[in-house]
């Protein structure tokens, strides 16, 4: 199978980035744009399904609470209000405690501007630990999921491939390496070689996650669209 067209049927049918997916518009690096992508990712780090993630990113959406400022004017009690009408039930009263305290001190360090905390990191390391010393709600996977879409839009924005799109990757076999940094050097090598018109390394990472997540964790081999290019169920 052709390199060129497992990346191509990889796109295809898994999607590509998670903000696309929610309608944020990241490549123009606009503050707002980053803000709600953060946002999202806040909600996507708990252990919770992607789909009440997202339907609780659209109820901020919808309410049109979409900057620290009106997190902050909405108040714990209104944020758990919002949460609950997502469906975020099982961490509203955590997450809504989370939001306030990182917003309290993206608006106190940072004058409320992501792209304010990118310049002022030293390196793709700096930038993690200042995103993380937000507060107790941005964890390490929290700020993987944030920094993975922002790729090519930040220049320090450049974390370790996570687990399920390694594990995707391996299952595929493009990549063969142990190590997690020249695992990320084998994906953006394929990338440079044979990478789709329209799309962007973040959207490979992003189907590669969407196919360690959906499919390869959970043993669906029967019913995944990438079957017929997986070397590991041959
Ligand atoms: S066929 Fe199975 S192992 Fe291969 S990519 Fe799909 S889910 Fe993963």
């Amino acid at each position: 199978m052709e390199e060129r067209e497992l990346i191509e049927a990889l796109l295809k049918r898994l999607g590509g980035r998670f903000s696309a997916a929610l309608g944020i518009e990241l490549d123009g690096g606009d503050s707002g744009e980053i803000f709600k992508w953060f946002l999202a990712s806040i909600l996507y780090g708990a252990r919770i399904s992607e789909t009440i993630a997202s339907n609780t990113y659209r109820e901020f959406e919808r309410r049109g609470v979409l900057s620290p400022e009106e997190v902050l004017e909405t108040g714990w009690d209104g944020l758990v209000e919002i949460l609950d009408a997502g469906g975020y039930v099982r961490y509203d009263f955590k997450t809504a405690t989370k939001l306030l305290e990182v917003m309290g001190n993206l608006q106190e360090r940072f004058g409320g501007d992501l792209n304010q905390l990118h310049a002022q990191a030293r390196d793709p390391q700096d930038l993690e630990a200042k995103l993380m010393g937000l507060g107790k709600g941005i964890g390490p996977t929290t700020a993987n999921i944030f920094l993975r879409e922002l790729r090519d839009v930040w220049e320090k924005a450049d974390p370790l491939p996570q687990d399920l799109a390694v594990m995707a990757a391996r299952n595929l076999g493009l990549v063969r390496a142990a190590d997690r940094r020249e695992i990320l050097a084998e994906l953006r090598a394929i990338w440079e070689r044979c990478a789709p018109a329209g799309w962007k390394f973040a959207d490979f990472e992003a189907s590669l996650v969407r196919l360690g997540k959906d499919y390869c964790r959970r043993r669906q081999c029967e019913v995944c669209p990438l079957a017929d290019h997986c070397r590991a169920r041959r």
